[in-house]
């Protein structure tokens, strides 16, 4: 048996009223563990093992996953239930630390971002700079720091001009170094700017910054891509909050971003 604080980052359904948890543990990393009988309308444990949820798990080791014994819930994070911008930001940050680490690597750091992350995300009325700080900052925490000082070809110092972005490349081309063959964006020098801020500053010195939609757009276009490309795949959810935002019309007449993906995750087949 052992005990830790963890978060409910996924879970998907075994068996006829089981549920596997997927949780990310304050000194363990990413495990999976059994709920047994969850699903059984009077379950103990049902109402504490929500995607999301931060409670303290007690868990006795299986032969196979290890098995949820009890659940006391910490905080249940109800406000990013409550309202589907929250909870799609929610969705995707879960989803990300999900794909990005590894079973079994702790990484005490990552588990106080995503404890920050969601605080931030549940509470604040801007809801996408906790998100860009997130993807940063996981980025840099797993070895994928993105290059925003020099050109990542020829190494001279990017002037502060319109310069490309290549996620292949890991970060920014000058403009005398970008071919037409690569797979480059145009990004501006106060997205370059902002893009330092998330990767030196602290979140409060970054929401601070008052940020435009357009430049909001540049940052979140950069990041997603950068993100898809070391993932070498589409993050599901990612077309989850473009659906929400289709929905309240607030894309600000800007195309929702093609994420070459096209089934939009839903909140409830995200915590399948
Ligand atoms: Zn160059």
């Amino acid at each position: 048996m052992y005990k830790t604080p963890a978060i409910v980052l996924r879970s998907r359904k075994i068996g006829d009223t089981d549920k596997v948890l997927t949780l990310y543990a304050a000194n363990l990393g990413k495990i999976e563990a059994v709920a047994k009988g969850v699903r059984k309308a009077k379950s103990r444990l049902a109402g504490h093992v929500e995607p999301m949820t931060h409670a303290t798990f007690m868990l006795a080791k299986g032969k196979s996953l290890d098995v949820v014994t009890q659940v006391e819930t910490i905080e249940p994070f109800a406000a990013l239930r409550d309202d589907l911008d929250r909870l799609s930001r929610a969705v995707y940050v879960c989803e990300l630390l999900d794909r990005f680490v590894e079973p079994h690597a702790d990484n005490f750091g990552l588990y106080r971002l995503l404890l920050a992350t969601l605080r931030r995300i549940a509470e604040r009325e801007d809801v996408d700079t906790p998100v860009r700080f997130f993807e940063m900052a996981l980025l840099d925490a797993l070895g994928y720091r993105p290059e925003l000082e020099e050109c990542v070809a020829c190494r001279t110092k990017l002037a502060p001009v319109l310069n490309y972005w290549t996620a292949a490349g890991g970060g920014v081309v000058c403009p005398a170094c970008r071919r037409d063959e690569m797979a480059v964006r145009p990004i501006s020098a106060n997205a370059v700017k902002l893009l330092r801020l998330h990767l030196h500053g602290r979140f409060s010195d970054v929401s601070r910054v008052r940020v435009d939609a357009e430049l909001a757009l540049e940052l979140e276009r950069a990041l997603g891509e950068y993100v898809r490309w070391v993932l070498e795949r589409d993050v599901r959810s990612a077309a989850f909050i473009d659906a929400v935002r289709r929905r309240r019309g607030v894309a600000h007449g800007i195309e929702p971003r093609d994420v070459g993906y096209t089934g939009a995750a839903t909140a409830a087949n995200a915590e399948d």
